[in-house]
């Protein structure tokens, strides 16, 4: 037996997408920069999946850009903001992935962190408060960059991404979002939510791995690196043109079947935490209690271990998580656990389960029963 309910890693390839995919890699396979006809229909390939893509997110198709996926979107928005300062300034949540985290480290910028609640929630006033705090000491923020991640990793809260991207606006910064966990998931309009930048990534909304993208809005950045003349110069090497159609062909069908999925995503969310409160089981649910992404359990149980769970479930073939895939491997109380405060008794038994739609109501149950049998041992 297998069960899969780590969708927040990754997810499967959507059937559609692999054949949309085949003919680019097996028969057109050419450059879609060459100028001969044989490449007509990569370029054309490449042309109406960048259409696809705008469309799902309501923004100009010259306005995506490919790249390898999150972390390369998040890079180059934090290390290609180019205001005409020596110094730039970036404020991001407390809950951002390392991809930000760690990536406003090794830039040359300014990085000041904005607390959640207990929720994991961006309170519109703190940003204001650090926005404030940085005008007065250099007059103007035009070369500040605000980055909210659009949905939490771990703990799922969705944060209010219009409302924070106003403020900054209203203080002349630039506003991205990390929407990795959010596109495909929740519905996103750059437009209606005046995002500046957004970060992409094909794995988490059932496209291949390897492959994302970075919405710009107004030429706010500088290339990421140099080469070739590819995505109107700002981002050099050959296209992944299967990839990228994989990529159109995955966001298309999520977007369209969202209020589907949420509706059969919280369906099993409540299976699973009914069996789990029948059983008596002493845990906290993390994150916000309604604005969280559909399929997505993050609690902390009492007294346990939740990376003990963690390989417990794992012999018995159910894959599930004690947060984000890098602090799997760090194995330590997860810097978004610390951040909302959850009770130290609690934070280090915090495990992770996240459904997709390929998951059964049979599997949700099946989970929290296994999951019982583990912590009354
Ligand atoms: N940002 C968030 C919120 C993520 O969850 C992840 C991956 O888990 C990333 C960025 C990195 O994305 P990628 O795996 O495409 O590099």
């Amino acid at each position: 037996m297998k069960i899969y309910a780590d969708n927040a890693a990754t997810t499967k390839l959507d059937i559609d997408a692999f054949e949309a995919m085949k003919p680019y890699l097996l028969e057109d396979y050419a450059n879609p920069s060459q100028p001969y006809s044989f490449s007509r229909k990569a370029k054309r390939a490449l042309k109406d999946a960048r259409e696809t893509i705008a469309e799902c997110i309501h923004a100009e198709p010259e306005k995506i850009f490919f790249t390898s996926g999150g972390t390369e979107s998040n890079n180059w928005a934090i290390k290609c903001f180019s205001p005409q300062k020596d110094i730039h300034y970036v404020i991001t949540s407390a809950v951002e992935h390392h991809a930000i985290l760690n990536t406003c480290k090794n830039s040359n910028c300014v990085h000041m962190l904005v607390p959640v609640d207990k929720y994991g929630t961006v309170k519109p006033e703190e940003l204001i408060k650090i926005l404030d705090r940085l005008r007065k000491s250099i007059i103007s923020c035009e070369s500040t960059l605000v980055s909210i991640m659009a949905a939490n990793n771990e703990i799922g809260t969705i944060q209010s991404i219009k409302e924070l991207a106003e403020i900054a606006h209203a203080y002349g910064a630039i506003f991205h979002t990390d929407a990795v966990q959010a596109i495909g998931h929740i519905s996103i309009d750059v437009k209606a939510m005046r995002i500046d930048m957004l970060s992409a990534s094909a794995h988490k909304f059932n496209g291949p791995k390897g492959i994302g993208f970075l919405y710009i809005g107004n030429e706010l950045l500088q290339s990421f690196h140099n080469g070739g003349s590819q995505e109107f110069g700002m981002r050099a090497g050959t296209e992944n043109v299967p990839a990228i159609v994989g990529m159109s062909v995955a966001l298309k069908k999520n977007v369209t079947k969202i209020e589907q999925h949420t509706a059969y995503l919280n369906r099993l969310t409540e299976l699973f935490l009914y069996t789990l409160r029948k059983a008596n089981a002493d845990f906290i649910l993390n994150g916000h209690p309604k604005d969280r992404l559909p399929g997505n359990i993050n609690i902390s149980m009492k007294g346990k271990s939740g990376e003990g769970l963690m390989h417990l479930l794992d012999l018995k073939g159910i894959c599930i998580s004690t947060g984000s895939a890098c602090d799997s491997v760090n194995q330590q109380v997860s810097h978004v656990i610390k951040a909302i405060n959850v009770p130290v008794d609690y934070a280090e038994g915090t495990i992770r389960i996240t459904f997709g739609k390929e998951n059964t109501e049979q599997e949700a149950i099946e989970i929290a029963d296994t999951l019982i049998k583990m912590i009354r041992v």
